[in-house]
């Protein structure tokens, strides 16, 4: 057959790649990976790659997995990729045990065998899995792989060619087989350290506003799941600071190591609004946010607490915490709010419009790669 018309093939693993790693003996115990459906989803609609699965589930008939146990949970879940779009042309599941030395055990090529012929073009065909031996079975299939692993899974030097990438996420893969750089999340990973605090955080841009910043202060907790919800990033993180002094250096290197991570997870800010605004009422009080990622760090802010402290937080603060963002994430932030509200409300209503300016600050603009300044950079 002429290569034009050979068909390209992705063998995909289930376990750990489809969900998450265990024996799926049960419907409780279906966890997807996360973004295996947008990316999945993608994949079928914007290229012609068949989706081939190629799975071991080692003993399942034996008492400890019976088959009753393995039918209804992997039928779930391929009833529920079929309802994002997602159809499987092919499915090679082997049952044996290691022991057993089956030839359909990866990363022996038996179940898929029938892949290496003429019809099929494995020079562009991929296999995705977890594991090594997923590697190896695209090596023995004359393909290449996308290992979705942790960074520091031991890779063997004569198994490196055989890999087309190593992701951490089903996002990358997509944008790779669709060639694709706006599929990809933008994510950050910050940690800042001093002898005041101990700051870890992970945000991912295009998140769906997943999350939650642990900093041992109630009310700012509170502030900050208001920052994860409407801004719709994802953000994960835990502040450790010295509370005995006071919230101070907690309040503000948190606030630093956010501006930290969204600057770095904007990189070089292509195709982005680059700027976002919102009015937020909420019962007394009404706040204004703008914000622009310039790449200068601005703050202008016009708003007053009526009280001193909203439960045992100081309210100054709330300025203080912008402020620190503004400077780090390198942004023009202003922010005002209605005189003589109730305080809790003014702080609420100000952390809502802030994170719902970010959101709209940073979001993409679809199929723009230019960057939203006539100086070229930002
Ligand atoms: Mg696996």
């Amino acid at each position: 057959m002429a290569g034009e018309n050979r068909k390209k093939v992705l063998f995909i693993d289930r376990d750990g790649v489809i969900v998450k790693e265990c024996q799926v003996d049960s419907y409780e115990r279906i966890e997807y990976i996360p973004h295996v459906f947008e990316a999945l989803r993608e994949i079928s609609r914007r290229t012609d790659y068949l989706l081939v699965m190629v799975s071991n589930q080692d003993g399942v008939g034996t008492p400890s997995f019976p088959y009753e146990s393995y039918k209804g949970p992997a039928e779930r879940i391929f009833s529920t990729l079929r309802g994002e779009g997602i159809v499987f042309d092919d499915v090679n599941i082997d049952f044996s045990l290691p022991e057993d030395n089956c030839p359909g055990r990866k990363p022996l090529t038996g179940m898929i065998e029938r892949y290496r012929s003429d019809e099929y073009d494995m020079e562009h065909s991929f296999m995705i899995g977890d594991r090594v031996t997923d590697m190896m079975l695209a090596r023995n299939m004359g393909c290449r792989g996308f290992l979705l692993a942790p960074g520091d899974t031991e890779i063997p030097d004569d198994l490196l060619p055989f890999i087309a990438l190593r992701a951490d996420s089903w996002c990358d893969i997509a944008a790779y087989l669709i060639d694709d750089g706006s599929l990809r999340h933008r994510t950050a990973e910050v940690r800042r350290k001093t002898k005041e605090t101990d700051i870890s955080l992970s945000v991912d841009l295009d998140g769906t506003g997943e999350g939650r910043i642990e900093t041992g202060i109630g009310f700012f907790g509170h502030m900050l799941d208001q920052v994860v919800r409407h801004s719709r990033c994802d953000i994960t993180g835990r502040a450790e600071g010295d509370l005995f002094v006071d919230e101070h250096h907690t309040v503000e290197d948190t606030a630093l190591a956010l501006g930290e991570a969204v600057l770095k997870a904007l990189g070089d800010k292509r195709g982005i609004e680059r700027y976002g605004y919102e009015i937020v009422m909420m019962d007394d009080t009404v706040a204004t946010a703008a914000i622009d990622f310039s790449g200068r760090p601005e703050f202008i802010w016009d708003a007053e607490f009526t009280m001193e402290t909203i439960g045992t937080f100081p309210s100054e603060l709330v300025r203080h915490f912008f402020r620190s963002f503004s400077a780090a994430a390198q942004c023009n932030l202003y922010l005002s709010a209605t005189r003589g509200g109730n305080s809790h409300h003014t702080a609420e209503a100000l952390f809502k419009a802030f994170a719902r300016a970010v959101r709209k600050a940073v979001r993409r603009i679809p199929g723009d790669t230019r960057i939203a300044s006539t100086k070229g950079t930002l």
